[in-house]
């Protein structure tokens, strides 16, 4: 564990490198207070893809897991896209492959190919068009096809499906461990614990834990939300981390995450690996040329498309 002069002089130096190096520090919502207190810019996966597809300097700092900072290579290949821990992979993402999907597609000729963003470079490469779970359901609604196969996460596709009902899907069999173990019984203890708070859920819950919520939002949506809404209390379903972005944004207001929501993978990069980063320049994103040309569009669709929360 880092003292808290530590902690402050690797932000110091952090700081220092990244302007001396024209340097921009994209951190996702989920990752540690300590990198969230010095991140240029601060947000969900269509956030920091917007973000990335706009940042000026030369060098992108990216601390997410993999999919996020390949998204930032895809959308800004000019640029050096460092991710500081490249063992921060998301898991739902490795549950696709490109050769099932291409097999699925086959045996659904004419079907729409939308892919969460939660996928690796080359699975986006083979797909129309990619979503977050802040447009997931706009993104659907766009479409001219009238079948749908949506990759990876079943979750986030049931949910779509309660709002698309003139389309037929093909789901594929992907979860988040992090959100499939936030239960609906979880839910109903923080609420007779916190009578009157407003709870907000992430769509990679199950179902069940989407029918016990007020609201089913992107991590931004959430943010949103705790914002605008007069309530003093929330129940935050998702990874606990967004739980002291809202605070810190919200000091007059209480938030509550569920016991155990937590994405390990997230938790990889720390102070250290991000200063390494700067100092080494690497780990680098690199992918092939096919695949970053290939994965751009559906990328570029789903930003043209915009928030749908
Ligand atoms: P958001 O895009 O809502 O931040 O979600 C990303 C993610 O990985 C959720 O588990
Ligand atoms: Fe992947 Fe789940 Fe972690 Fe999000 S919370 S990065 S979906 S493992």
């Amino acid at each position: 564990m880092l003292t808290k002069e530590e902690i402050g002089g690797l932000q110091s130096e952090i700081l220092r490198l990244k302007n001396e190096m024209n340097a921009i520090l994209l951190v996702h919502n989920y990752q540690r207070p300590e990198i969230q207190d010095i991140a240029d810019y601060i947000g969900d996966s269509l956030g920091l893809s917007i973000k990335a597809s706009k940042a000026e300097g030369e060098v992108i700092v990216f601390c997410g897991v993999d999919f996020m900072a390949q998204s930032a290579k895809i959308l800004s290949p000019e640029k050096t896209v460092l991710h500081p821990n490249t063992l921060a992979q998301c898991p739902m993402a490795a549950m696709i492959d490109v050769e099932g999907l291409k097999q699925l597609k086959e045996e659904n000729p004419g079907a729409a190919v939308v892919s969460y963003v939660n996928t690796t470079a080359d699975v986006k490469a083979e797909s129309d068009v990619c979503c977050t779970s802040g447009n997931a359901v706009k993104v659907v609604r766009s479409l001219q096809e009238n079948k749908v196969i949506f990759t990876p996460d079943t979750n986030l596709g049931l949910y779509v499906k309660r709002y698309v009902q003139d389309k037929e899907f093909v789901l594929w069999p992907g979860y988040c461990y992090t959100h499939v173990k936030i239960y609906p019984r979880e839910i109903e203890r923080l609420r007779k614990e916190h009578p009157g708070a407003v709870v907000m859920v992430h769509p990679e819950c199950p179902p069940e834990t989407i029918d016990a919520a007020d609201h089913t939002l992107s991590t931004e949506g959430m943010v949103m939300l705790a914002r605008k809404s007069d309530a003093k209390e929330f129940i935050v379903g998702t990874e606990k981390e967004l739980s002291y972005r809202l605070k810190k944004e919200n000091p007059d207001k209480e938030f509550y995450p569920p016991v155990g929501a937590v994405c390990p993978h997230m938790k990889y990069i720390n102070l250290p690996d991000i200063l390494s980063s700067l100092e080494n320049m690497q780990p680098e994103v690199d992918l092939p040329p096919e695949i970053l040309k290939g994965a751009r569009r559906p990328l570029e669709r789903m930003i043209e498309i915009g928030r749908g929360d």
